[in-house]
């Protein structure tokens, strides 16, 4: 199951961002010193009830100059398409308003689970203000206050209520999770249909019956495959990606639901800062990542040609050091097969578990050619290891003293641990933990 998202929609100053923080509470980002990546105010994660979600701020995605009207269509479609349950906010003091009718009638047409919310009754006195907003359509309105932080949990229960049934649809599914990210224009679209319309690859199922009904299902070499988000990103993504913002926020779902993810580059046209974020995310995530150059038929080309876009990536995507890079064109099909066998490969490393046994020789090893630190006068002592996950691959070392265990002790026992067992394209992660 993937973390559920809800969305919170509505006309500007009802109270959306006051609610977003509230319900995302006192949560901080989880810093990262991955360069270039930062959390934008509009997503955010919440817990209620055991069950954790994200949460979207759609008022913060918008188009500039765009009336009114375009600005919030474009949000109610963005909730949509992005989230699992929709949480409509209005002003309980003003009542409903046209506005308010219009986004109703956008919300009711999706089929999404949608709870109707009434912002600002800061008082018991101004409950009976509510009833007025029957008339939209979308059942029991909900009275809450997002300044004084009145009611919110009754609209988390319905709102978990809802995830809890869509939970029940959904069928166990143990395929390689896949999705391509980039912004705009790289040629995602292109290569998903190019790499769909590959002679091995059997598409089984192009509308799923999930609640992700844009995944499509395939299969390569009697491995099963799902890739994320594709019919989405044919359809509607195209009209609004222009928007930085929200083509971050669909990279950022996409990624979060993947096992593998293809970090697309345009070779014709080089790297920028955007390319950076979008890479930061899915190093951020964990995630298994293969670097795809595409368009390389429209680059002038010798033979070092390759070897100097490879280095400018290394150097640009520095965080990056363990994916693998492969160069293709969509349009002209070139290389199309090496895909595959990278996204094979890098899952494999994802999932992979080392035997405690062979990890604590290596650790031995280690230490062995390259004694710990020392800090005032006190050695790191190390233990012993033990890798307590995968997806990615998470080491617990025991230790004297965390402090002792500084970054670069701990890049350098990375390193032997990439050297010792194949980790191509799947970050690791290796934590301290003192054991007296
Ligand atoms: P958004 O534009 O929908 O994101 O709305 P904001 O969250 O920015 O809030 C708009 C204004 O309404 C701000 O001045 C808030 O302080 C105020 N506001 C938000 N929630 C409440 C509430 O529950 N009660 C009252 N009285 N004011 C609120
Ligand atoms: P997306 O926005 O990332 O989904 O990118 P698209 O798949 O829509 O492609 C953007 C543009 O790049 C389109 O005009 C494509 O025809 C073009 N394009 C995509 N892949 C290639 C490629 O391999 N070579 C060349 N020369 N152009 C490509």
């Amino acid at each position: 199951m993937h973390r559920p998202s809800i969305a919170v929609v509505g006309r500007p100053n009802v109270g959306k961002s006051t609610l977003f923080n509230r319900i995302i509470g006192e949560r901080k980002a989880i810093v990262e010193d991955t360069p270039g990546v930062t959390r934008d105010r509009l997503y955010g994660s919440g817990e209620w009830l055991n069950y954790e979600f994200n949460v979207i701020d759609t008022g913060g995605i918008e188009i500039e100059d765009a009336p009114f009207q375009v600005q919030i269509k474009m949000q109610a479609e963005i909730a949509i398409l992005e989230s699992d349950v929709i949480l409509m906010i209005c002003n309980g003091r003003e009542g409903v308003t046209d506005d308010d009718r219009f986004v109703a009638r956008l919300l009711q047409k999706s089929g999404k689970p949608v709870i109707l919310v009434v912002n600002k009754i800061d008082n018991f006195e101004m409950r009976n203000d509510i009833y007025d907003f029957y008339e939209l359509g979308l059942g029991d309105p909900y009275p809450v206050s997002g300044s004084h932080g009145l009611g919110l949990g009754d609209v988390l229960d319905v709102a978990i209520d809802h995830v809890k049934m869509l939970d029940l649809g959904e069928a166990v599914d143990d395929s390689v999770k896949v999705s391509l990210i980039g912004r705009p224009n790289v040629g995602k679209s292109s290569l998903i249909n190019a790499i769909l319309g590959e002679e091995r690859v059997i598409v089984s199922d192009i509308e799923g019956t999930t609640r992700d009904a844009i995944d499509t299902k395939y299969t390569v070499d009697g491995e099963e495959y799902t890739l994320i988000d594709t019919a989405g990103m044919r359809k509607r993504g195209k009209i609004y990606e222009a928007t930085e913002k929200y083509s971050i926020l669909r990279a950022r779902r996409a990624i979060e639901r993947s096992d593998v993810v293809l970090v697309i580059l345009d070779g014709e046209r080089g790297i920028i800062e955007q390319d950076k974020r979008v890479a930061g995310l899915a190093h951020e995530e964990g995630r298994a990542i293969v670097i795809v150059v595409n368009k390389w038929d429209a680059v002038e080309k010798d033979d070092k040609t390759m070897k100097k876009f490879e280095d400018e990536i290394r150097n640009a995507f520095q965080f990056l050091d363990y994916a693998p890079i492969t160069f293709v064109s969509a349009k002209t099909k070139s290389r199309l097969n090496t895909v595959f066998p990278l996204i094979r490969q890098v899952d494999e490393s994802h999932k992979k578990r080392i035997p405690s046994s062979t990890l604590n020789e290596v650790i031995v090893d280690s230490v062995s050619m390259n004694p710990t630190p020392t800090d005032k006068g006190r050695r790191l002592n190390i233990f012993y290891g033990t890798q307590v996950s995968v997806a990615p691959p998470t080491f617990v070392l025991f230790v004297n003293d965390t402090e002792l265990l500084h970054f670069s002790y701990k890049r350098y026992i990375e390193n032997q641990f990439r050297r010792a067992f194949d980790f191509t394209g799947t970050p690791i992660h290796i934590m301290g933990r003192k054991r007296n």
